[in-house]
């Protein structure tokens, strides 16, 4: 998995109930929390979990 930063845009497989699949990283750690790009909802995941589902968005 290329290497990710707080703040970086990624992409999940399943999008949010809104329809938008970007998400900005905002706590990265033994959880990271995603912050839905076009709501604001924001979940957390386990960083196994994590890197499953997401991968850095192209710019
Ligand atoms: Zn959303």
């Amino acid at each position: 998995m290329s290497e990710l930063n707080l703040g970086d845009t990624v992409t999940t497989r399943k999008p949010h109930a809104c329809g938008c699949n970007k998400w900005q990283i905002v706590r990265m750690g033994a959880d990271y929390k995603l912050k839905c790009t076009n709501c604001g909802h924001v979940v957390m995941l386990s960083s196994d979990k994590f890197h499953k589902v997401a991968k850095l968005a192209k710019q």
